[in-house]
């Protein structure tokens, strides 16, 4: 949980670095990125919700292979957590709660965005965003020149010389970071009409009716509500949670009790978050309904950090397993912090579109569980044997978005490859353990009792795997079919097979194909595929 106080945006100047990071993104990954898109579609990944009646913004729905690979990806988070850890345990608690928990959480007051319409083009736009883009066009122009005097320099060039002495990238830095700090003040400040002001300043106009007629800034709440209750019983306004976390900090002493937990231990919950994002954009990347896997660690006062580096690490070890490459990942450290945090960071992956946050991992003191304290009136503590003494556990976040989780697997997994005869081929390099389909199942040809033989392998398989019989069209397409949804396996039989009971295998990354008895098929699979390989990793 990492409150949209704007306050602590500003401080930490947390989008603007992301932006920052994200000038590199050129021509050629954005046509990948639409490519990606589409395949998703096509495939049965992802659909955009509603679509018939021409989609509702920002939400998606998960087709027959999408829902697979989700659950998979729970799946992974989930037995990491509490099958892995015996002070882990689970909880799923509802998405309505009583609304005294958002206040206690800083949600009502706080969980706000800065926002801004344009009047010609009747947009509307996160003021702070137009104003991180605009710093991010510094950037891009100093970026522009250090790339322009290291192609022209070659090895000698001395790129930190030239960042400090250059007299056009000096320039360019002295008005990034004049802008920079006013925009910062007025984060800080909560100045509504200094961020305005800079927008005027600073000719920032509206993309779409490239005018500078703004309205005022507002407060925006991105939280959704509704109305419980029918009217003649009197109806309370209740929140569509918008994140997870909150029902594992209220169920502390439920869970700590009946399941006699000791500190340390963890609550671990996924579920369904929802925020009214203003600018929701990047497909899956920002939604307005999403999908958390939280994990809540309790520990003693003065701990804490130890824990916070554990977890850090432990986090990363569970990403890198999957195998998607390590330079993928890298971690940005929180400088400044939320006034009830004393350590924050991100997990970055490097999606098509640059490095983006898909996990968020904080050190979040006693501030919820204290809240919870004071707003419900129950004492909310632990007694620690050891220490013969009472208090306020403090507390190790980890949050990541399965939706995110899902966009960089895909996003990363995906390749059009050129064979060697010339033709390309579509692959998603889906690790294994979380491809929708582990193996299909394909008999050569549909007659001479072929189609029986593969369906009596489907039918010895299907208890442990999730195998698909397929024998529509040749087999060449066949392939491409199963490639282009991640099936690390294809099984096909063939009239040898009548008569010596073997099965060609074929690897979806390599091609290769080779023949093996069709009982080792089994053991093959559950070497290659099984989600219990990837969790050792962990260990
Ligand atoms: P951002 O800065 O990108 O808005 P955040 O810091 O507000 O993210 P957290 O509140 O820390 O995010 O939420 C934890 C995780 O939930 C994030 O790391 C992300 O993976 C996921 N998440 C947050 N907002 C969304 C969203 N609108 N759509 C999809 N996933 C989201």
């Amino acid at each position: 949980m990492h409150l949209k106080i704007w306050k602590a945006h500003a401080a930490t100047g947390k989008r603007r670095s992301k932006q920052n990071k994200n000038i590199n993104t050129n021509m050629a990954q954005e046509d990948l990125f639409k490519k990606i898109v589409a395949h998703a579609k096509e495939y049965g990944f992802v659909f955009p919700s509603s679509e018939i009646y021409d989609g509702l913004s920002a939400v998606y729905d998960y087709g027959q292979n999408g829902v697979e690979l989700k659950n998979n990806i729970k799946r992974y988070w989930w037995d990491a957590m509490t099958q892995l850890n015996e002070n882990i345990v689970g909880l799923d608690s509802a998405i309505f709660m009583h609304p005294t928990i958002w206040k206690a959480s800083g949600h009502v007051d706080a969980f706000n965005d800065p926002l801004i319409d344009n009047r010609d083009s009747k947009k509307r736009y996160r003021a702070d965003v137009l104003i991180e883009d605009e710093i991010a066009k510094y950037d891009d122009k100093i970026n522009k020149e250090v790339a322009k005097a290291a192609k022209k320099f070659g090895d000698s060039f001395d790129e930190k010389l030239y960042r400090e002495t250059n007299p056009r990238v000096q320039e360019h830095l002295s008005k990034r970071n004049e802008l920079h700090e006013r925009y910062s003040k007025a984060m800080n400040d909560m100045n509504l009409e200094e961020l305005r002001q800079i927008i005027l300043d600073y000719d920032i106009v509206c993309p779409i009716s490239g005018t500078k007629n703004w309205t005022e800034v507002r407060q925006f709440n991105l939280m959704f509500s509704t109305e419980m209750g029918s009217t003649s019983e009197g109806s309370m306004k209740v929140y569509l949670r918008p994140e997870t976390a909150q029902g594992i900090f209220v169920n502390f002493l439920n869970v700590q009790k009946t399941g006699r937990m000791r500190i340390p231990f963890g609550i671990a919950q996924i579920g369904k978050a929802f925020r009214n994002e203003i600018v929701a954009r990047q497909f899956i990347f920002r939604m307005r309904e999403f999908e958390q896997m939280e994990m809540q660690f309790f520990v003693r006062p003065g701990e804490e950090l130890k824990w916070f580096a554990k977890w850090k690490e432990t986090r990363l070890k569970w990403h890198k397993a999957l195998g998607l490459g390590d330079e993928k990942y890298r971690y940005h450290d929180h400088e400044k912090l939320a006034h009830y945090a004393n350590a924050a960071t991100d997990i970055e992956f490097l999606m098509p579109f640059g490095f983006k946050e898909v996990e968020g991992i904080h050190s979040r003191t006693n501030f919820d569980l204290g809240n919870h304290e004071k707003f419900s009136g129950k004492k909310i503590q632990y007694f620690d044997p050891e220490l013969n003494q009472s208090y306020t556990p403090y507390v190790i976040e980890t949050s990541i978005g399965v939706d995110r989780m899902f966009l960089s697997v895909f996003a990363s997994s995906y390749e059009e490859e050129k064979l060697e005869n010339g033709e390309t081929r579509v692959v998603l390099h889906l690790p294994a353990p979380l491809a929708p389909i582990k193996a299909a199942i394909m008999p050569l040809v549909r007659k001479d009792g072929l189609p029986e033989k593969a369906q009596e392998l489907v039918d010895a398989l299907k208890f442990d795997f999730k195998v698909q019989y397929d024998e529509k069209d040749s087999i060449g397409k066949r392939y491409r079919r199963q490639d282009a949804i991640g099936t690390p396996f294809c099984i096909t039989v063939d009239h040898q097979t009548l008569e010596d009971g073997t099965v060609t295998i074929r690897h979806r990354d390599s091609m290769q194909q080779e023949r093996i008895p069709a009982s080792e098929v089994a053991s093959v699979l559950d070497k290659e595929v099984s989600m219990k390989e990837l969790l050792k990793k962990l260990v």
